[in-house]
């Protein structure tokens, strides 16, 4: 049965009021095919890799299974979606269960992508092929670069079309997840008024991602602070290595601090803080450098949610969660410039060494520089790759920073190691994935697929095999545009 595989399927949030979920079963497809299976993640799972790959295997993947011991539910939160609150809830996808791994952790088990639910609102409650793989790939380069994310451990085909602009291959991607409680799911519990409920709900959350809270002297203000600190460090991650989001939306901020939701989000090429993928962010609201801001934001919306746990008497509430809300600036800098030290090979900490940082990132603003690859050229010292080389301001700048790496004691060896291990030399660029996806899309072609993975593997390898992909795309086409929703 579907359980040789290993599943060892828990269901704590099945045990929370009723009011935060669905339960219902996933809608059984025609032809369930696997596409991915994510071997070291199913080893992880404690799941044994050969058996998911037998067709028992691949039907839970596809939702015509369950396997024993799941109670699937499609769980209810809210978002304010680019600004606008609303209710939602999983409207394509489904908890399965939480996987009990042979070390004990406890992971979520979603399908996304498998039918409608009662949150599907206007939706087919289904997804495409693309974008799966799509979130298949980017989602396994976070987890490489060391940036917490959720993960993915099998995509199916399903054998049916699903109707978007054309007709495109359905498929459903089993996303694994520390969990799937959001900002979102707190605006939910707390749109609903009920204290008791919501009290349940942060419990919980305590119990499953900030255990060491429990029974201190107010936990409530601990999750909040353990929230603003791990989303803080998140950002900054995403930050130093280019990473786009494109729908910070509420609903999509997790409570563990894992990165969620793979739509319309890119990387970087040239550096620009104004820089918007996605076709539908027309005012830049999640553009590279307002992602800090909107994070603040989001975390206020979380905040407000927690203020009748916070404090019995509500000025004290807003003003215990404010003080909170203003640490978020400090704390996200401080990784931010830790991380831009590093990248720049600097121990220690001078005074001047952000003035030094900001001057750099300015020149490559104006002269459009790769941000990926100026790193890059700066950790190997080829200075000709670096397209300010010519500029007299860069040749000053390149002056400052080789004084202040001489005023430190450690070897360039030494600063190379460093620098090495922080500046990648390859990320998922836009043109690499979209060749990957088209070859497994239109010709089921996967190796295209497999040798870009097999590099995003090891983005601080530097190797000869690597150089391949740090090239740029090709110059005058169309600026890159991601698109959520499908
Ligand atoms: P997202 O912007 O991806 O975070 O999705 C926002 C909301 O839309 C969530 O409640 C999703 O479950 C829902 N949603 C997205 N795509 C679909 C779809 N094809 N069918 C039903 N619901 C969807
Ligand atoms: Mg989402
Ligand atoms: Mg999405």
């Amino acid at each position: 049965g579907a359980n040789d595989a290993g599943w060892n399927l828990d269901n704590s949030y099945a045990r929370l009021p009723q009011s935060f979920y669905t339960r219902m079963k996933p809608a059984p497809v025609r032809a369930p095919q696997l596409s991915v299976l994510n071997d070291p993640v199913a080893a992880a799972l404690g799941l044994d890799a050969d058996a998911l790959r037998t067709e028992t295997g691949v039907a839970v993947f596809a939702g015509n299974e369950i396997p024993e011991g799941a109670a699937p539910l499609a769980q209810a939160y809210a978002g304010n979606q680019f600004g606008y609150f609303n209710m939602l809830g999983d409207g394509r996808a489904l908890l399965i269960g939480e996987q009990i791994t042979p070390q004990g952790e406890r992971f979520d088990i979603q399908l996304k992508g498998s039918g409608a639910t009662p949150y599907s609102r206007n939706g087919d409650g289904r997804a495409a092929l693309g974008p799966m793989l799509r979130e298949h790939i980017i989602s396994e380069a976070m987890h490489a670069f060391g940036i917490p994310t959720t993960r993915s451990l099998a995509v199916v085909t399903t054998g049916q079309s699903i109707i978007r602009e054309s007709e495109l291959p359905g498929a459903i991607l089993t996303r694994v997840a520390a969990s799937h409680l959001r900002v979102g799911t707190f605006q939910f519990a707390a749109a609903k008024g009920n204290v008791d409920e919501l009290r349940e709900l942060a419990d919980y959350t305590i119990e499953r991602h900030y255990p060491e809270l429990a029974g201190a002297e107010n936990s409530y203000l601990g999750l909040l602070q353990g929230v603003i600190k791990r989303q803080a460090k998140l950002i900054s991650q995403w930050m130093l290595v280019g990473f786009i989001h494109g729908v910070m939306n509420t609903d999509n901020m997790t409570i563990s601090g894992e990165t969620i939701d793979y739509g319309p989000c890119a990387f970087m090429d040239a550096y620009s803080l104004s820089t918007v993928f996605s076709s539908i962010d027309r005012e830049g609201r999640y553009a590279y450098g307002n992602q800090p801001k909107m994070a603040v934001w989001n975390l206020a919306r979380f905040a407000e949610t927690l203020l009748s746990l916070l404090h019995k008497d509500e000025e004290q509430a807003v003003k215990l969660a404010e003080e909170e809300l203003g640490k978020f600036a400090e704390l996200y800098h401080g990784h931010w410039l830790a991380g831009m030290r590093a990248k720049l090979g600097l121990f220690g900490e001078e005074a001047a060494d952000e003035t030094l940082i900001e001057d750099l990132l300015r020149m490559m603003q104006q002269q459009g520089a790769d941000y990926t690859n100026t790193f890059r050229a700066l950790t190997f010292n080829r200075l000709d790759e670096i397209v300010m080389s010519c500029s007299s301001d860069f040749a000053q700048w390149l002056e400052r920073w080789q004084a202040r790496l001489g005023r430190q004691q450690e070897s360039p060896e030494a600063v190379q190691q460093l620098m090495r291990s922080c500046n990648p030399a390859v990320i998922p660029r836009n043109h690499r994935l979209e060749e990957a996806l088209a070859a497994a899309e239109q010709r089921g072609d996967y190796s295209v697929m497999e040798q870009l993975l097999a590099v995003l593997a090891n983005p601080f390898a530097h190797t000869p095999e690597q150089e391949a992909y740090a090239q740029l795309p090709e110059q005058g086409g169309r600026p890159y545009r991601t698109y959520c929703g499908t």
